[in-house]
């Protein structure tokens, strides 16, 4: 089962693809060069050259931090399957050379004159987004993920250094202060990486819908996203039952705080849920039967899709109609959702479950992905880049 967060998903249907966006004005390329190109620095990172190419060793620019910006020396980096899908132009935007990673932890190591809420030294974090317009309805309530102009950190056009946005597969990165997370000092820092996607992927549904005590909720899929969603509805104080197709994955579920765990290829396990969930969180990329989870619904229950299937799925009336029930989706979240999910992870002692590799395993970490063979995030210590 794969596991990818839809972080990237609304680019490739996008009409401001990055190759349009970025192409130079002939007449102003150079005045533009000239005058507000900011002065870069060069740093060691990982990128793939062509789809079809692994990745490998690289050298990157950095711009120099402006007055606003922060300079951070990368520890860890998670391992998304956005990642692989950029990596190998999946979803047929990207631009080579391509550096992926956006769960990324690390230490300031500079910051601009103007900066006020971090100090060289502080630990801190970089998710999916690394800039937005600032001034539209979304940015303004705090969903710059919505924002038809923001910048991801890898993929979308660089404004400061043109070409493309290059991610965390690097030694380090520079960073408007807006767009940097706290990172609460009791955490591990490394397993605290895959929060920055796959954490704040699931816990921003979870959150919005209000999942909370005397509910029951059902997140289907144990991957990179669901292991996240079954700790934030067990620590929201709901009663949780994970649906798997996986028996292997059944003392895991439990580990993780499920309550009960369903393998869902049993009609009869699947059945005795019929009509009984508040909520469902389906984190599942594959192809599967969304029908067979609406039915689990209550009346006026709720299924969020944050996994992305590359096909569409049917969904029947019936199901919907009958009981008044919603189909919903959620993507990433807002910066200030962001910081609330890192603190509530700090209050609570929560973090992923990783397993760390050395940067020169990332091709061989890309093809374990695929067969779903990690528990439950790579996440890459960047000490092994120096
Ligand atoms: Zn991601
Ligand atoms: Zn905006």
């Amino acid at each position: 089962m794969a596991n990818p967060s839809t972080c990237w998903r609304k680019f490739p249907a996008n009409n401001t693809s990055p190759v349009v966006a970025q192409k130079p004005n002939p007449a102003t390329f150079h005045l533009n060069t000239l005058i507000t190109k900011p002065r870069a620095y060069s740093c060691k990172a990982y990128s793939a050259t062509a789809a079809k190419s692994p990745l490998a060793a690289t050298t990157i620019p950095r711009r120099e931090p402006g007055p606003s910006d922060v300079q951070i020396d990368i520890q860890y980096c998670g391992v998304c399957h956005s990642d692989l899908h950029f990596a190998r132009n999946e979803w047929n935007f990207t631009q080579y050379p391509a550096v992926p990673g956006h769960e990324i932890i690390g230490r300031v190591t500079a910051i601009g004159g103007a900066v006020k809420k971090f100090k060289v030294g502080d630990t801190v974090g970089v998710g999916c987004l690394v800039d937005s317009c600032r001034t539209c309805p979304d940015c303004r309530a705090g969903l710059e993920q919505f924002c038809p102009d923001m910048t991801m950190t890898y993929g979308s056009a660089d404004k400061h250094l043109g070409g493309g946005t290059l991610g965390g597969y690097a030694q380090g990165i520079v960073v408007a202060e807006e767009f940097v997370l706290r990172i609460p000092a009791n955490l591990n820092p490394a397993a605290t990486a895959p929060l920055l996607c796959a954490g704040i992927t699931t816990y921003s549904p979870l959150r919005h819908w209000k999942v909370g005590p005397g509910q029951k909720v059902g997140i289907v899929g144990l991957g990179g996203l669901g292991h996240m969603g079954v700790k934030f509805a067990r620590a929201f104080g709901a009663q949780v039952v994970l649906f798997t197709t996986s028996p292997g994955k059944v003392a895991d579920g439990r580990r993780l705080g499920a309550h009960e765990v369903v393998i869902s290829t049993d009609e009869a396990q699947m059945t005795a849920h019929a009509g009984s969930l508040d909520f469902i969180l389906d984190a599942v990329s594959a192809t599967h039967d969304l029908n067979a989870y609406l039915n689990l619904l209550k009346r006026d229950g709720n299924l969020v899709l944050v996994g992305a299937p590359e096909k569409p799925l049917p969904v029947s009336a019936f199901p919907l109609i009958m009981r008044r029930r919603s189909f919903s989706g959620s993507l990433i979240g807002g910066l200030p959702e962001t910081q609330e999910m890192l603190d509530f992870c700090g209050q609570h002692n929560i973090t992923s479950d990783i397993e760390m590799i050395r940067m020169d395993q990332i091709n061989e970490a890309y093809e374990r992905m695929l067969k779903s063979d990690v528990k439950y995030r790579f996440v890459i210590d960047m000490a092994s880049l120096k």
